[in-house]
């Protein structure tokens, strides 16, 4: 049976889906090696739930993410004997010149490094695991799909900031991020929404890092994500927009290191800075403490007024659609987000939002509130599928 392995590396961890081809691409299996360097953990589960792995490894043999990669290799071939037909990886830069995904070779890949200036913390664990496939089965064709190739439709005038033009000319442009899962969405929206998919729309990708969308006849038109993943809404542990004279302000006034502002701005801030709790919408809901409830009414303001920048970029509203674990699970935030949508014509239904439906307004809304999730690593799989086949 032809498989194809989908690869979702960050700095600690290596996310990976089993996908067969036969008859239509289909989940077998979704695992993760955690903990890589420090307490490395491999769980997998089967398409069913079952549980096909659940074992702890040295530090030592899985000391980094290649390491990784050929442990989930190795653990692969032995369990599933098939033909790997293809790998696709998740890349968040594209930088100025990948629209598309695209097949890696050398000289691919030699671009692809050379973005990493862009996004120094996810680039570099991104392209780790293709040089490790690259050196032990040169022979399997493997695709890089990016969070970036969704909004290169944006017009200069979105994706400028007022500075130099020769700073836009060197990449320091706005990317946009999200955009696997945008586009997975927005090819649903036809099927599920057919009367919406072709007018403006906002999509809300809200899981721990959070982004909104402006999707006109089903192209992206603008984004609140920038040349980074920081910008734009507030997210579990990123600051979301910030006035950059704060940035000034601690370098120069607090005598922080560009290390430090980086890992406050990352790790610390949003969600988990605000409330002091935790970077968790189940953990703040749950809790009683004031700071928590706070954290999550910002959270809620900041959606609002970036979703009225959107619907500006877009000229008007027609549909507001929620994904990502926020999104997909939680009816008491899309309450929340849905009442700071009513100016725009959102009327909820209670009913409908409680069960979690597909659509989520009442009948005689103006704005079209939908439920869709989202699958990023099934858009990865087609991608990649399409393009060894080409
Ligand atoms: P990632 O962005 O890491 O892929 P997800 O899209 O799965 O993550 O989103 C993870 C976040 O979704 C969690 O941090 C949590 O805040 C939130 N979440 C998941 N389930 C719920 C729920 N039932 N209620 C509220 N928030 C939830």
């Amino acid at each position: 049976m032809d498989i194809i392995l989908v690869v979702n590396a960050g700095s600690s961890s290596l996310k990976f889906e089993v996908f067969t081809i036969e008859g239509g691409l289909s989940r077998l299996m979704k695992g993760q090696m955690e903990g890589i360097g420090t307490a490395p953990h491999l769980r997998v589960k089967g398409a069913d739930g079952a549980v096909l792995a659940d074992e702890t490894h040295d530090p030592a043999a899985v000391p980094d993410l290649p390491a990784a990669m050929n442990h989930v290799g190795a653990w692969l071939r032995e369990q599933h004997p098939g033909t790997l037909a293809g790998v696709g990886h998740r890349v968040v830069h594209g930088g100025p010149d990948y629209e598309r995904p695209v097949l890696l070779d050398e000289t691919v890949l030699a671009d692809l490094e050379r973005y990493v200036p862009l996004a120094p913390l996810h680039q570099p664990n991104n392209l780790a695991p293709i040089r490790a496939i690259r050196q032990f089965r040169a022979d399997v064709p493997q695709v890089a799909c990016f969070d970036t190739s969704f909004h290169h439709g944006h017009s200069a005038v979105a994706d400028h900031y007022a500075i130099p033009e020769h700073f836009f000319a060197e990449g320091v442009r706005r990317y946009g991020f999200h955009g696997l899962s945008y586009e997975y969405v927005a090819g649903r929206l036809p099927e599920l929404a057919p009367d919406v998919a072709g007018g403006r729309v906002i999509v809300a990708h809200l899981g721990s890092g959070a982004s909104l969308c402006a999707l006109s006849a089903g192209r992206s038109i603008e984004s609140t994500l920038g040349f980074t993943a920081l910008d734009g809404l507030p997210m579990g542990t990123r600051c979301g927009q910030i006035d950059p004279g704060v940035i000034l302000y601690l370098l120069d006034q607090k005598g922080m290191t560009v290390h430090e502002v980086q890992d406050l701005i990352y790790k610390e801030s949003g969600l988990k800075g605000l409330s002091g709790i935790s970077n968790d919408v189940r953990v703040l809901l749950e809790s009683a403490e004031p700071a928590a409830g706070f954290a999550l009414d910002h959270f809620v303001y900041r959606i609002g007024l970036n979703a009225g920048m959107l619907a500006a970029s877009l000229g008007g509203l027609d549909a507001f659609v929620f994904t990502a674990g926020i999104g997909e699970n939680s009816p008491d935030m899309r309450a929340r987000i849905a009442a700071r949508l009513e100016w725009l014509g959102a009327k909820l239904d209670p009913d409908s939002n409680a069960r979690g439906d597909l659509v989520i307004s009442t009948p005689d809304s103006r704005l079209r509130l939908l439920v869709v999730p989202t699958d990023e690593e099934l858009m990865i799989a087609r991608h990649t599928l399409s393009l060894i086949r080409a």
